[in-house]
């Protein structure tokens, strides 16, 4: 069984634990630069990627998850977990930082004011069977991405149609939705398989 930490610094991150569990992995909450070393692989939560990542510089975890995921360590972002994981950011706030280690370009609470937070069956590319039902909160979608990074989802339908919710780089996998808040274990299981693999 894979030991997979989940960055416990803000966000939903016993959804995230609970979820991991439930799909097979041991989840331990990771707060410390020895936890950091410790675990197999990382999820970044969902939560306010500017407050993760300014309690990640303050707890010195922020240095070691940039050397351990650039090292191959495999990690999941969900929404704010995503943003985490993004190499360039647009309508982030002055000087926001992040992880890093992802080559795409993200945009923070694109789906905008008027439609803040929806849910959508969107198709992921890796699981299986019917739609994943979507749950997406002040999310970001990617707004481009590098040569390496795999596509997976995208929304169908509505202002954001065809908009990139999700991808895989690699060791990385990310979505601008929370799996973790609906109870549908596909997507943490996916991630669990993947660690596996490596
Ligand atoms: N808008 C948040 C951010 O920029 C993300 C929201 C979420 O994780 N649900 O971090």
């Amino acid at each position: 069984q894979p030991q997979i930490g989940v960055l416990a610094l803000q966000g939903d991150v016993r959804e995230h634990l609970y979820a991991l569990e439930a799909a097979g992995a041991r989840a331990v909450p990771v707060r410390r630069p020895s936890e950091v070393e410790a675990v197999d692989a990382i999820v970044l939560p969902g939560g306010e990627s500017t407050t993760i990542s300014k309690l990640a510089r303050t707890f010195e975890v922020l240095e070691p998850l940039r050397e351990r995921i650039g090292g191959g360590m495999p990690a999941y972002g969900s929404c704010a977990g995503m943003i985490l994981l993004a190499d360039r950011i647009e309508d982030g706030v002055e000087g926001q930082e992040t992880i890093g280690g992802l080559d795409v370009t993200v945009r923070r609470n694109a789906f905008g004011r008027q439609v803040d937070s929806f849910e959508a069956d969107v198709e992921v590319d890796g699981v299986p069977g019917d739609p994943v039902h979507a749950v997406f909160i002040r999310a970001p979608w990617v707004e481009a991405v590098g040569e390496r990074v795999e596509q997976l989802a995208r929304v169908k339908g509505g202002p954001a149609d065809g908009r990139i919710v999700a991808v895989r780089q690699g060791h990385l996998l990310a979505t601008s939705f929370h799996p973790e808040l609906t109870g549908d274990l596909r997507v943490h299981a996916l991630f669990v398989e993947l660690v596996k693999g490596r």
